[in-house]
């Protein structure tokens, strides 16, 4: 297969409904249209691009039962090599379903993620198959920053040379990508808000102690945000790069969801919800001070449905009187 990307350019949508609602100009960057249904294409199909064609790989092996399995499921597909992916015996049925619908196959191993991955990795040792990993890679990072490489043509389209704000979750590897990208066009001075589910705060804490540090658990909806330690170099860029950190309760990003969903149609994950709920939470609003045009990356994710939401939702603990 030749060098094509595998992602596909998204559209930059002008979101006129959170524009009434929040007085600032709201341009979305709808990565939950990309054919693996989030932004991890981006990345992860610009490393297996390069596993298949510079290291001959035939095989592509990963963990994820997630996002970023879905999108090495897709890259695989694209480049005419298999895609093995392990999961763990708790990824639900549909997550193993679609793999499969995407042409993986799939293997159940361990109880855990770490016990699929440690497999995984075994197995990719075998001549022709390459390991995947899923974030903390150069190359994801590479692939990421192409967002900001369409934003900035649309964004001339518009008129505009740049942001006055970036609104993205955390994570850590989209984060990276972006900032990557926003530093090659030379928006330096432009404030990136990262936002984080309380319960899955790993740069705050990471900012807190001055050095990556891991949580002593993971506590949110926003499962694909929920790393125990974010990456060090996600953590490196807070040095280097007017970073704003927001936290947020999964009510106020599944509410964003429900909101999301109204306005523009579409479904995203908690995880994508949580960065879209910054741009209304009034706690959120000192982040994004007196920004004028705010663009926020709705980066989708696969693990959600109509009916999820509503049982989350159901779920939340009632607010307490008083
Ligand atoms: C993976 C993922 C994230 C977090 O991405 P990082 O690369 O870890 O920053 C956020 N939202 C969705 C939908 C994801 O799939």
């Amino acid at each position: 297969m030749s060098g094509g990307a595998l992602h596909l350019e998204t559209p930059l949508l002008e979101a006129l409904p959170l524009a009434a609602r929040t007085g600032r100009r709201v341009l979305l960057k709808l990565e939950s249209l990309q054919p693996s249904g989030s932004f991890k294409l981006r990345g992860l199909g610009r490393l297996c691009s390069h596993l298949v064609a510079n290291e001959g790989a035939r095989r592509l092996v990963a963990s994820s039962g997630g996002n970023a399995g879905l999108a090495v499921a897709w890259a695989a597909r694209r480049l005419g090599v298999a895609a093995h992916i392990v999961v763990p015996g708790s990824t639900p049925q549909v997550a193993r379903e679609r793999l499969r619908i995407f042409g993986a196959s799939v293997e159940v191993h361990g109880a855990i993620w770490n016990e699929a991955d440690a497999l995984a990795r075994g197995l990719a040792t075998e001549p022709g198959s390459a390991y995947v990993p899923p974030f903390d890679h150069p190359l994801i990072w590479a692939g990421h920053a192409t967002l900001v490489d369409e934003l900035v043509v649309q964004l001339a389209a518009l008129g505009l040379a740049r942001p006055d704000a970036v609104v993205l979750s955390v994570g850590g590897g989209l984060m990276c990508g972006v900032l990557e990208g926003m530093h090659r066009h030379g928006w330096r001075e432009v404030p990136l808000v990262a936002v984080e589910t309380t319960g899955a705060a790993s740069l705050q804490a990471a900012v807190t102690a001055g050095r990556p540090v891991a949580l002593a658990r993971i506590e949110t909806l926003a499962t694909t945000l929920g790393a125990l330690q974010v990456a060090e170099e996600a953590f490196r860029w807070t040095l280097r790069h007017p970073v704003r950190l927001v936290q947020l309760e999964d009510r106020a990003a599944l509410a964003a969801c429900r909101r999301f969903a109204d306005d523009h149609q579409l479904l995203v994950e908690p995880a994508c919800g949580v960065a879209l709920a910054a741009l209304e939470e009034p706690s959120a609003a000192v982040a994004l001070g007196d920004a004028r045009v705010v663009v926020a990356v709705a980066c989708g994710g696969s693990g959600v449905s109509l009916e999820l939401l509503e049982r989350w939702q159901r779920a939340q603990a009632p607010v307490q009187a008083g």
